[in-house]
């Protein structure tokens, strides 16, 4: 992240200025991405456009673009899978369910601390939404091969492992 850009910001004093705030985070500093990434290269492009909804709450349109590299579910490679999506989100102050009935499902609810949310959470977030539950590389001709080429090749690995006992044995003869 760039010097001189808070990630802990105060929603409400940022609704009330209708402020609007764009962030380029890298994939890597996301935790709850990392299982679901091939690659930890890459970037998520996020804004935020704060606002004041009725009854003076604070809110912001979060949107998300990101091109991660994720692992296919059928074949296990790797893939690029094109992330984009926006939220509305309310902040709540911490008390649950009150809010989210006034208001109903249409926004998600985002838990502040004291009022103030993380950026990088709120953009973490929203590309977990964006991306797909079960991820498929959806490319009919090599999806779904891949794995017999994996179970191929750890047949062609266990003999190999197995000889090295046995070079190494005949190293050992040759030398006594
Ligand atoms: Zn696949």
């Amino acid at each position: 992240m760039a010097p001189g850009l808070p990630d802990r910001v105060d929603c409400a004093h940022l609704a009330d200025d209708a402020v609007v705030l764009e962030r380029v985070y890298p994939l890597g500093e996301m935790p709850r991405l990392q299982d679901l990434l091939a690659d930890p290269r890459g970037s998520v492009r996020a804004s935020f456009a704060f606002a004041t909804l009725g009854g003076g709450r604070a809110g912001a349109t979060v949107a998300v673009e990101a091109t991660p590299q994720l692992v296919c579910q059928r074949c296990m490679q790797g893939f690029a899978f094109a992330a984009a999506g926006s939220s509305e989100i309310e902040f709540s102050s911490g008390l649950a369910g009150s809010s989210a009935e006034a208001t109903g499902a249409q926004r998600e609810i985002f838990a502040t601390e004291e009022g103030r949310v993380s950026l990088r959470e709120l953009a973490e977030e929203e590309l977990l939404l964006a991306l797909p539950i079960v991820a498929a590389c959806s490319t009919p001709q090599t999806c779904g091969r891949a794995p017999t080429y994996q179970v191929g090749g750890e047949i062609q690995d266990m003999p190999s492992d197995r000889t090295r006992p046995f070079s190494a044995l005949q190293d050992l003869l040759k030398k006594t």
